[in-house]
C-alpha cells in the first residue's frame, strides 16, 4: 500500500555507484545516516527509501549497505523536483 524507492546514485557517483560518499555510523541501537541522494525516482511520494551508503570505507564497493529509511524519518528532506525532458509520469527529486 506504500511505494519504497531506490536510492543509490549521487551527485558525483552515477554509473560508478562505489564512489558514493553517503556514510552510515552506528550509534548505539541506531545507524545515522549522512549524504545526498540524487535523481530518485519518487522521492517525495515513497513512503519508503532504499538507501545504500558506505558502512566499511576499506572494503570500497563491498563496504556499501542498503538501509530502509522512512520518509518520517528525522532529517529526512527532497529537493525540487527535477525538470526532465520526458519521463514525466513520476517526480525525480533529490533526497
Ligand atoms: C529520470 C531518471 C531517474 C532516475 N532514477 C533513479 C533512482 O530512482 N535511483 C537512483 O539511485 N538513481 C536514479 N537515476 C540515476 C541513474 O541511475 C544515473 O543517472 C546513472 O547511474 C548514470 O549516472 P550519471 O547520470 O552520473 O552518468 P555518468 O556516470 O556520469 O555517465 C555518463 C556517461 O558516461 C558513460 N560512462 C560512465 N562511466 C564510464 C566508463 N567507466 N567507461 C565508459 N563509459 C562510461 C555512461 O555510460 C554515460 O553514457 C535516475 C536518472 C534519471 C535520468
Amino acid at each position: 500500500e506504500a511505494m519504497f524507492s531506490y536510492a543509490l546514485s549521487e551527485p558525483d557517483a552515477g554509473s560508478d555507484a562505489a564512489g558514493m560518499k553517503t556514510r552510515a555510523v552506528r550509534d548505539g541501537d541506531f545507524w545515522v545516516l549522512n549524504g545526498v541522494k540524487r535523481w530518485i525516482t519518487n522521492a517525495g511520494v515513497s513512503e519508503y527509501y532504499t538507501v545504500m551508503a558506505v558502512t566499511d570505507p576499506d572494503k570500497r564497493s563491498r563496504g556499501i549497505s542498503a538501509f530502509v529509511v522512512e520518509k518520517s524519518d528525522e532529517g529526512v528532506s527532497f529537493g525540487a523536483p527535477e525538470k526532465k525532458l520526458g519521463i514525466k509520469g513520476s517526480p525525480t527529486r533529490e533526497v
